[in-house]
């Protein structure tokens, strides 16, 4: 059955897209850490990122750096942390968090966000790509 992160892919689940190449989406996680929290996943539905081929994983490193950049300019953070678990969904994600304190990276504290709030970091971290 395909993951939850391949029909994002396929548009069957909708979500506030914030980069795509022909390899791979960045999109915000639904339920963040902070404002801004963003996945940057392969197209290639893999369940863990150290059984991805090595050209995929280079090729996501580089993508969520992009990524991150972008998020750096259009959040206010202290710095954006990286975070792979892969624990809830079986397809590799990297987890960009924008970082205020150390609760930011513990997946305990969520913030909460109307669609009006993703809409606007969604856009606020477009723009800066
Ligand atoms: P992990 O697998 O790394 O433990 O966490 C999976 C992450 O995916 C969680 O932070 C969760 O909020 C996010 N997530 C799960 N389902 C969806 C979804 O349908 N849309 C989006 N945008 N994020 C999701």
């Amino acid at each position: 059955m395909a993951s939850i992160f391949t029909k994002i892919i396929n548009g069957e689940i909708p979500c506030y897209k914030i980069a795509e190449t022909d390899d791979f989406l960045a999109f915000l996680d639904i339920n963040p850490n902070a404002k801004g929290h963003t996945l940057c996943i392969p197209k290639k539905e893999v369940d863990k990122l150290f059984d991805l081929d090595e050209v995929t994983y280079m090729g996501l490193m580089a993508f969520s750096r992009t990524v991150a950049l972008a998020i750096e300019k259009a959040v206010p953070c202290k710095r954006v942390g990286m975070t792979v678990i892969g624990l809830e969904v079986p397809h590799v994600h990297v987890h960009l968090i924008p970082l205020t304190s150390m609760d930011d990276a513990r997946f305990i504290t969520k913030s909460a966000h109307t669609p009006e709030d993703f809409e606007a970091v969604a856009k606020a971290i477009r723009a800066q790509l």
